[in-house]
């Protein structure tokens, strides 16, 4: 079990040199800084503290209770299986229920509120896709684990997932400029979920797949341009860091004008601040992001009707189509 685990993070950071080292060599974006806006946010909070905490809850406190009171695992419905046909069923199922989830939460206001904080950086990489509103991650994730738990899988199944998932989830987040031809019809990568992080109404309603891009293209929903998108993230204003984002979810709030009214508010902001600049003042490629201002060249948005409203935008004049005008024919 530990064996395992030590094999997977070593296959994580292998990983992460690999794809680190070919946003420098081959950028989908040029000029994208490593120490990019939300950096430490997405890195600390949402990749370790949000992540181990989940854990715990999902594990210890969802999906073993519900073991202990239905007893499922007992029956050992996949036990028999061998590891790698149980790894694939439960990668395939489980991108199957992700694909249908995430179309709903693009068309439901209240399951945005859920999503929004993952469309909300502006400069996309492979650290970005880390992150998801907690309570997203809570969904998702008892749902895919509590099936490998209740069906009775190898206990090396749940590790070995959740390592495919971290090297998937960074490489269709990654800044590369990746060509993959017809391998783009299969497996999902950047260059369609990139542009499903683009700030344009063409792809508000598309590229919902992640782990298979064959979703996207059976369903209708695939967006495959060839030029690149020009605008990121949200049409409107959203908070920088971690927990004004949950808070936000639930109540709308401008961070910059709480900040200037609220004395309060301030110093709680201060302190992320003089934390960001005690640990990154001796670099000074890092000290641009410590400001509310994101160094992004396009920061003009489209006025577009998200599911979520448009927080400080004036809506669009036509209601925007559930469907991608371009490159899908059928549906
Ligand atoms: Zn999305
Ligand atoms: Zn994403």
């Amino acid at each position: 079990m530990h064996h395992v685990e030590l094999i997977t993070t070593a296959i994580l950071l292998i990983w992460v040199a690999i794809v680190i080292t070919l946003e420098r060599v081959i950028p989908y974006r040029k000029g994208l800084p490593f120490f990019r806006e939300g950096f430490w946010t997405d890195l600390v909070l949402y990749t370790f503290v949000q992540s181990f905490a989940l854990k715990i809850i999902i594990f210890d406190y969802i999906i073993q209770p519900l073991d202990q009171h239905f007893g499922f695992s007992k029956l050992h419905f996949v036990t028999g299986w061998p590891i790698w046909v149980q790894v694939l069923f439960f990668v395939v199922t489980h991108d199957f229920y992700i694909y249908w989830f995430h179309r709903f939460q693009h068309s439901s206001p209240l399951f945005w509120r859920t999503h929004e904080a993952h469309h909300s950086g502006k400069q996309v990489d492979w650290l970005a896709g880390s992150r998801s509103h907690a309570l997203e991650i809570i969904i998702n994730q008892t749902i895919e684990f509590a099936p490998i738990v209740l069906l009775g899988a190898d206990p090396m199944v749940v590790p070995i997932k959740a390592c495919i998932d971290a090297v998937w989830g960074i490489w269709i987040h990654c800044n590369i400029d990746v060509r993959s031809g017809r391998l783009q019809y299969f497996i999902n990568g950047p260059e369609m979920h990139l542009w499903h992080h683009a700030d344009h109404e063409e792809v508000f309603y598309a590229n919902f797949s992640t782990k298979f891009a064959f979703w996207d293209w059976m369903f209708g929903t695939a967006y495959r341009p060839d030029h690149k998108p020009l605008k990121w993230g949200l049409p409107y204003a959203f908070p920088k860091d971690y927990f004004s984002q949950h808070v936000f979810s639930v109540a709308r709030f401008d961070e910059e004008e709480l900040a200037r009214r609220s004395r309060l508010f301030r110093s709680y902001h201060g302190i992320r601040g003089r934390l960001l600049t005690k640990l990154t003042d001796r670099v000074p490629t890092l000290k641009p992001l410590h400001g509310w201002p994101v160094p992004e060249t396009h920061t003009v948005t489209i006025p577009a009707q998200r599911p979520g409203g448009n927080f400080g935008a004036t809506p669009a004049t036509s209601a925007p189509s559930h469907t991608p005008t371009a490159a899908t024919s059928s549906r």
